[in-house]
């Protein structure tokens, strides 16, 4: 098997962007973040890449439509960073989706709720720039940081 040390590095570097922009989405929404890390590990069959674990009782107490915009913000995240993105799936895709149909029952409303929650998140991503590219360069080089690690960095970023 031959691996590319360049496409491990941009896999590293897509990861890291996705788990920032989830934390960047988290902050702008007013979430706690509890930690964050981009250390894979195995989960049943699945291998987890990365994840942002929030606050304990926070979430219940925002709209359904900020906890859309902090799901789909790591798909967007990629696509700030690389100008790629793997798109919106897993885990951030299912919960998005049961979100957007706690708000709407029509498809095509479902699907311009989820799109409107990603304009939002790309334009929280590039009002938050300098704080986010931050955010990926210290989680790619200590792979995990604690909520108030990534607070600080986002402090120093404005
Ligand atoms: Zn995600």
């Amino acid at each position: 098997m031959f691996h590319s040390q360049t496409a491990l590095w941009r896999e590293q570097q897509r990861i890291a962007a996705h788990e920032s922009a989830h934390c960047i989405a988290r902050f702008a929404c007013g979430l706690s973040i509890d930690h964050v890390s981009i250390v894979g590990r195995l989960e049943g069959y699945r291998t987890i890449n990365g994840v942002v674990i929030g606050g304990a009782a926070d979430d219940d107490e925002r709209g359904d439509f900020s906890r859309i915009v902090v799901l789909v913000a790591g798909s967007i995240g990629e696509e700030v960073f690389l100008s790629e993105g793997t798109g919106l799936r897993g885990s951030d895709r299912r919960k998005a989706l049961r979100y957007a149909e706690r708000l709407a029952s029509n498809s095509n409303a479902i699907s311009l709720l989820i799109r409107a929650a990603e304009v939002e998140a790309e334009a929280i991503l590039r009002q938050h720039e300098l704080a986010f590219r931050n955010l990926v360069e210290t989680l790619l080089a200590r792979s995990r940081l604690t909520g108030q690690q990534v607070l600080e960095v986002i402090g120093q970023s404005i």
